[in-house]
């Protein structure tokens, strides 16, 4: 049974980093049948930010990934929220101690300040544990008082001092680690809060996760989590890992952080995030006008590929396709040009009843209420020119609202009286048509060009101009049908000096 967990902490909005690792893990989770969890993973009290989980709760479900268990929907291996398992941890940390792999500590905060300050490169590890103030370098009666004495302390994990650990990861193959370099990381708190390194072994044991897919930056972590497994007696029972390779830059150059959106001006959270505590908003692909099958498609490809050259994928798609074996070791440069590509993509994919309506609520902002079936109409003329919903604006106001200037630069130094009475003539034989159509007009309309002896679009754009207001928009004639007898003859003759 594949069951796979997606472990956020809630210390803000999920980058696109995050999601894509919940992606990743879904995709899995369904292309086997498998479970996908919701676990948040809050046990630093310190970091913990209000609204940080109700946002990856909206997150996941904009994106269509909705868990099978979660703390909103509690399966059998709840409680969901590592807070809300607290009292499980001490026993296990407790059971590392009795067993010698990991002991107390007793240093205060202060006394490990002053060792930061004396060595700027201070770790707790095998080179000094036994000149600080642990249960290893204490008599076993000092340690027994000091514990009957209730003193603060934590619990460590007793790396050894000159072994390899090694693993295979799904990605990268085999993984192999010093245990010198690693210092002894806390596992208990001495609020009796587990660390993430305690609680993710212990949890992902008792919610019997069977494969693991998070972000690279968790790989040096990796060498503590295999001892715990081991240490814990479930050697056996340890998961599969696979470290998702990081999201670099545009350019390449490092990894894609918050400020890179900032600078360039692109978001890299998936919703708009405002900061609890200074206010601050960073704005978000959703709000952005991102569709949540664009978003997921582009985020799919960060970093996978299903051996073609396919780019487009629903989430059907992914899901039958997806496979370990693609996803690349290198990391995957985003590329917010990219990202607009695929959302425009996706906006021509959508069938016009699943966009109205979004393109309703733009013409709501806009002050405008208008018919389904004429928005709708006008969808099929420009819907391959919007790369965000709320561009239809841009390219289709005109259609609702007269313009409110003329582009009179592009036609009125080269005006004249044969050019107004061109279209006092066309609009003369255009009031006379019974039949309104795009196919009826524009035969009318360029045979009239022919016997006036001038050219084409010395009359073509300023035809244009007097509809639209400007040089652009769809064909001239569809939009001379779409608008009506009315309003074109009332436009051109706007227009007219
Ligand atoms: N809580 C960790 C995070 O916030 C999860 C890491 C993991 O998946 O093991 O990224």
């Amino acid at each position: 049974q594949v069951r796979v967990r997606f472990a956020p902490s809630p210390t803000g909005g999920l980058h696109l980093g995050g999601v894509r690792t919940a992606l990743f893990n879904y995709l899995f989770a369904k292309h086997h049948g498998g479970e996908f969890i919701l676990r948040i993973e809050d046990t630093d009290q310190t970091r913990f930010v209000p609204g940080a989980e109700e946002y990856i709760m909206e997150c996941l479900a904009w994106c269509g990934l909705n868990p099978d268990e979660s703390p909103v929907k509690e399966g059998k291996f709840g409680p969901y929220r590592q807070s809300e398992r607290k009292p499980s941890y001490r026993q296990y940390a407790e059971q590392l101690v009795a067993a010698g792999k990991a002991y107390y500590a007793f240093d205060t905060p202060e006394e490990l300040d002053q060792q930061r300050q004396l060595q700027p490169n201070f770790r707790y590890s095998h080179e000094n544990r036994l000149d600080l103030r642990n249960s290893l370098s204490l008599s076993d009666g000092e340690t027994a008082k000091l514990l009957a004495d209730g003193a603060p302390h934590t619990i460590r994990i007793k790396m050894p001092e000159d072994e390899h650990v090694s693993f295979e990861d799904m990605i990268r193959g085999r993984v192999t680690f010093e245990t010198k370099l690693v210092d002894d990381k806390v596992l208990l708190k001495a609020d009796g809060m587990p660390t993430y390194h305690l609680a993710v072994v212990v949890d992902d044991h008792a919610m019997e996760i069977s494969h693991v897919f998070r972000g690279e930056e968790w790989l040096p972590s990796a060498p503590v989590h295999i001892l715990l497994w081991e240490y814990l007696g479930w050697k056996d029972e340890m998961p599969e890992w696979a470290h998702l390779p990081l999201i670099l830059k545009p350019d390449g150059n490092g990894k894609l952080s918050k400020r890179d959106g900032d600078r360039l001006g692109f978001p890299v959270y998936a919703m708009n995030w405002t900061d609890p505590k200074t206010g601050d908003l960073t704005v978000g692909f959703r709000e952005r006008g991102f569709l949540p099958e664009a978003f997921v498609n582009m985020l799919a490809l960060l970093g996978w590929n299903d051996g073609t050259d396919q780019e487009l994928f629903h989430m059907e798609e992914l899901i039958e396709k997806f496979s370990v074996d693609r996803i690349s070791k290198a990391g995957a440069k985003f590329d917010f040009e990219k990202a607009k590509w695929y959302n425009q993509e996706w906006i021509k994919q959508t069938s016009n009843a699943d966009l109205l309506p979004q393109v309703n609520a733009v013409l709501k902002e806009h002050g405008v209420e208008s018919d389904d079936n004429f928005t709708n109409s006008i969808l099929d003329l420009v819907k391959e020119r919007l790369i965000y919903i709320e561009d239809f604006w841009e390219q289709a106001s005109f259609f609702y609202l007269k313009p409110a200037q003329y582009d009179v630069d592009a036609v009125k130094p080269k005006w004249n009286a044969d050019k107004t009475a061109f279209f006092q003539d066309v609009a003369k034989t255009f009031a006379e048509q019974d039949t309104w159509t795009a196919e009826s007009l524009e035969p009318l309309f360029k045979d009239k060009i022919a016997a006036s002896g001038m050219k084409m679009g010395e009359l073509m754009m300023p035809f244009r101009i007097m509809l639209v207001g400007g040089k652009f928009g769809p064909d001239v004639f569809k939009i001379t049908e779409l608008l009506g007898k009315e309003a074109v003859l009332d436009r051109i003759q706007a227009a007219l000096p």
